[in-house]
């Protein structure tokens, strides 16, 4: 019988002993091709905004996936991706995953027209094809990794073609982390754009203006939770601004209008630079549970310079009943939390308001300022806070912390399951629901009471399951399969040699 409780997941890749970082793995070498074409001053940049400390490079899927479903949810915007074909076919499936529907154009290249700087010149081509102002606001040209390590300068693009904008983005899996921060740097990208067409001449005025300062809000969210902002700023005198990455160009111009910007998710570095170059304040945190809510709206008002009395009727009108909502729903239960979307320090608040005992929370994103008044009061309340949180150290915390429910990315609820706890995978489950206010004092609890109460269908599957092995000897034989690492070694490095000969031509 094997103890599965036991059973540590192994890496989904090859470990063939000299290669750094998995699959997408020549880091370094792309980083100094990178460097010495050119790219110096961009990949310091992002080193500057993302920096990998104190732990490695985390897990997560490519980079590209973020800033390409940035802009595959702008309205009359073109993406074209600029990369290997393998990359592009895994972006872009993924993007169809994920219900794009939408077009990704895709400039090829062969290793004679990326040397020759021809690649360049089929972007230009491509761009200049595309930009057609009856169906285009923008076109957003993405490099992945091999074309920024060769240098393409999408710099050299015209900044507007036929009145269609154009935005060049460089994002390799060498200097972006995470598909999180990927957001930020095409965000960013785009803010920076619009702030200097504002700082030009007059712009298009947005769809839907209110008559009330706004509160610019940073980071994806729940549709819910920006209407549910939206009346707790009421009594202030304030309104919900645009979401940052905008649905549309124009509501980049509103967003730059706000009277203080809410960093929701705290990662949005080049965002947030953008914002402060308009003059705009930066709060942090958000309006999560009762005593998050509390905060959020003191240091909102403080930055708005909103009279005590106005931010005193929003906490009289709301904290009360987030309190109430809260207690109807308790969350009892040992909890570990760990993603790489960046709200995870405030889904831990939110359990632990709601009772939970919440000793870890891993995020697969860095630490930042923005992050402080969530990181503060966690630690505060006795919880490990990890930033950088690498998969190992996420699976660790369940090994250290024995909890009832793993939330966590999908390895680790891989792992969770296999040692028969509960687990919810953050993406599909936590993220898909309001956290905000009143509304989400009450979803959460609904999920995650509902994944604890399978406790007893893990343990029977767990049994149903006992013994018919783990890894190479999954399954019931009459003679188990013995495991061959040195066949496993000798392929991985034919395979990693094939590899690294494809990336070389380019193809
Ligand atoms: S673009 Fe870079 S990080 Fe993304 S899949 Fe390709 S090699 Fe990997």
């Amino acid at each position: 019988m094997t103890d599965i409780s036991t059973s540590v997941r192994e890496r989904d890749r090859l470990d063939i002993g000299s290669a750094e970082g998995g699959g997408c793995s020549s880091a370094s070498t792309m980083q100094e091709a990178a460097r010495k074409a050119g790219k110096s001053e961009i990949l310091d940049q992002y080193a500057a905004d993302y920096p990998v400390g104190p732990h490695d490079q985390p897990q997560s899927m490519c980079p590209a996936f973020g800033s390409l479903r940035v802009g595959l949810r702008m309205r009359r915007t073109a993406t074209v991706l600029s990369g290997s074909a393998c990359c592009v076919y895994g972006l872009t499936f993924t993007s169809h995953f994920y219900g794009a529907r939408r077009t990704v154009g895709y400039v090829p290249f062969s290793s004679e027209t990326l040397v020759t700087g021809k690649l360049f010149e089929d972007i230009k081509e491509a761009v200049e094809n595309l930009a057609d102002p009856e169906k285009y606001d923008t076109i957003i040209v993405t490099n992945l990794c091999v074309p920024t390590a060769s240098g393409v300068p999408l710099r050299l693009l015209a900044d507007q073609i036929n009145g269609v904008r154009v935005i060049g983005i460089d994002v390799p899996g060498f200097g972006i982390p995470t598909h999180a921060e990927a957001k930020d740097v095409l965000a960013g990208a785009m803010l920076k754009y619009a702030r200097e067409e504002v700082a030009a001449g007059p712009v298009a005025a947005p769809r839907e203006k209110s008559d009330k300062p706004t509160i610019a809000l940073l980071g994806e969210m729940f549709p819910a939770d920006p209407v549910g902002i939206g009346m707790m700023l009421e009594p202030l005198g304030l309104a919900a601004g645009p979401v940052v990455p905008t649905r549309e160009w124009r509501e980049l111009y509103s967003a730059l209008d706000c009277a203080a910007v809410g960093a929701i998710h705290p990662f949005y570095t080049a965002s947030v630079r953008e914002f402060e170059a308009a003059g705009r304040a930066i709060v942090g945190s958000a309006p999560v549970g009762a005593e998050g809510t509390a905060a959020w709206l003191d240091a909102i008002g403080a930055a708005c310079g909103v009279k005590q009395a106005h931010i005193d009727a929003s906490k009289n009108a709301f904290v009360g009943a987030i309190r109430g909502a809260l207690a109807a729903n308790p969350i009892k239960g040992r909890i570990t939390v760990s993603g790489y979307e960046g709200s995870e320090l405030l889904v831990a608040r939110l359990l632990i308001e709601s009772g939970a005992d919440v000793p870890y929370v891993g995020s697969a994103c860095p630490k930042t300022r923005w992050s402080d008044p969530d990181r503060e009061w966690l630690e505060a309340k006795g919880v490990r806070v990890n930033f950088r949180a690498s998969l190992e150290e996420d699976i660790a915390a369940i090994s250290e912390f024995g909890p009832d429910l793993a939330i966590g990315t999908t390895p680790v609820v891989q792992h969770a399951k296999q040692r028969a706890i509960p687990s919810l995978y953050f993406t599909n489950l936590i993220s898909a629901r309001p956290l905000m206010g009143v509304a989400g004092a009450g979803s959460l609890a609904q999920v995650i009471n509902g994944a604890l109460a399978n406790k007893g269908r893990m343990d029977t599957m767990a049994a149903f399951f006992d013994g018919v092995g783990t890894d190479h000897a999954t399954g019931v034989w009459e003679d188990t399969p013995q495991d061959r690492p040195n066949f496993k070694a000798k392929y991985a490095a034919i395979n990693e040699a094939a590899r690294k000969a494809a990336e070389a031509v380019g193809t």
